[in-house]
C-alpha cells in the first residue's frame, strides 16, 4: 500500500495539471501480469513450445534474442508472440489508468511494443518509441514503409510445424526479398517518415506545454533504456517552471537532487497505485515483487 498522503498529493497534481505527459513502459504490462519476457510462466511456455527446452531458455528475453534457433523457429516464436498481443486481455493497469485520464489533456509516449496502450487510448494521443509488434518492416530495411501485420500473421500461425515455419513461408519484402522483421528497436529498426511524424506530435504537445503546469507521469520505466522516457522526463522538469515529475516504479523510482521539489517517487506496486488513486478496493491484490520477477544480474 502507498502512503495516502503521497496518492493524495499525486490526485492533486492530476486535477490540477493543464497537461499530463504520461511515459510507460514495461512496468505498466508487467503489474498488468505480462511478465512471460522475464519469467517462465505459462505464457511463456505456450509461446516457446518445445524451443525452451530444447535451448534451455526460461523467459522470452532469452529465447528471443538467443542465436541458435533456426529461422523458420524464430519465425514461430514471432508469430505466436505477436498473436498473443493480439488476443491477450487488456491489461488492468491500462484501463485504470484511461480511467484516471478521462477527460484530461494528455500524451503519451511508451517504450512497450506489445500495444496495450492502443487498447484503451486514441492513437492520435500516442507515440512508440521503440515500434510496435503489429507492424513488420523490411529487415534490412530496403524501403519506408511498414505492414500492419494482423491478418498474415494468423494466416502463417496456421502453417507452423513442429514449432518452425516453413522456409518457403517466411515472410519477404516486396521490394528486395529480404526477410521481413517486426518494426521494434533493433539494429535495423526503421525510423522512417512513420516514426518521424509521431516523433513530432509528441514533440509538438511538449512545446505547447513547456510554460503551463504540466505533470510528467512516468509509469514502470526501468534502466534499460532512460534515454527514450527517463532522462527527458528529469530535464524537462529540472527546465519548465511548472512541471511536477512522478515516477511510480517499484524498483527503480529514482529522483535526482536538482528536481527533488518538484518530484514524487512511489516505489510500489503500479497496479496496486492506480487503484488507491482511483479509490478502488485492493484488497486480494497481490503486490508486485520485483525481486522474484526480474533477474538480478540483468538491466531491464
Ligand atoms: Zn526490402
Amino acid at each position: 500500500m502507498v502512503l495516502q498522503e503521497d496518492i493524495n498529493l499525486l490526485k492533486e497534481k492530476i486535477e490540477q495539471a493543464d497537461s499530463i505527459v504520461v511515459g510507460g513502459a514495461s512496468g505498466m504490462s508487467a503489474a498488468s501480469g505480462f511478465i512471460f519476457y522475464y519469467q517462465e510462466d505459462d505464457v511463456f511456455k505456450s509461446l516457446a513450445g518445445s524451443l525452451a527446452k530444447k535451448y534451455n531458455r526460461h523467459n522470452m528475453f532469452d529465447l528471443f534474442y538467443d542465436q541458435r534457433p533456426s529461422r523458420g523457429e524464430q519465425w514461430a516464436l514471432m508469430l505466436r508472440t505477436i498473436k498473443y498481443v493480439y488476443e491477450c486481455q487488456t491489461g488492468e493497469t491500462y484501463i485504470d489508468l484511461a480511467k484516471l485520464l478521462n477527460g484530461k489533456n494528455y500524451y503519451i509516449a511508451t517504450t512497450n511494443q506489445d500495444a496495450q496502450f492502443y487498447r484503451v487510448f486514441p492513437e492520435e494521443r500516442i507515440t512508440r518509441i521503440q515500434g510496435d509488434w503489429r507492424y513488420w518492416q523490411c529487415g534490412r530495411p530496403c524501403h519506408d514503409k511498414i505492414y500492419y501485420n494482423k491478418e498474415e500473421t494468423f494466416k502463417l500461425y496456421e502453417k507452423i510445424e513442429n514449432d518452425a515455419l516453413p522456409d518457403n513461408l517466411i515472410p519477404r519484402c516486396p521490394h528486395c526479398g529480404a526477410e521481413l522483421a517486426p518494426w521494434v528497436r533493433s539494429y535495423t529498426f526503421l525510423q522512417g517518415e512513420f516514426y518521424r511524424q509521431e516523433m513530432k506530435r509528441y514533440m509538438e504537445f511538449l512545446r505547447s506545454n513547456a510554460h503551463r503546469n504540466t505533470l510528467f507521469l512516468e509509469l514502470g520505466v526501468g534502466m534499460m533504456t532512460p534515454m527514450f522516457i527517463k532522462e527527458p522526463f528529469m530535464n524537462m522538469v529540472y527546465q519548465w517552471p511548472n512541471a511536477f515529475y512522478v515516477t511510480l516504479n517499484p524498483q527503480h523510482a529514482i529522483i535526482p537532487k536538482e528536481i527533488k521539489k518538484k518530484s514524487l517517487a512511489i516505489s510500489d506496486d503500479i497496479a496496486i497505485t492506480l487503484k488507491q488513486l482511483l479509490g478502488e478496493s485492493t484488497i486480494g491484490m497481490k503486490g508486485f515483487d520485483a525481486k522474484e520477477a526480474f533477474n538480478p544480474s540483468r538491466v531491464y
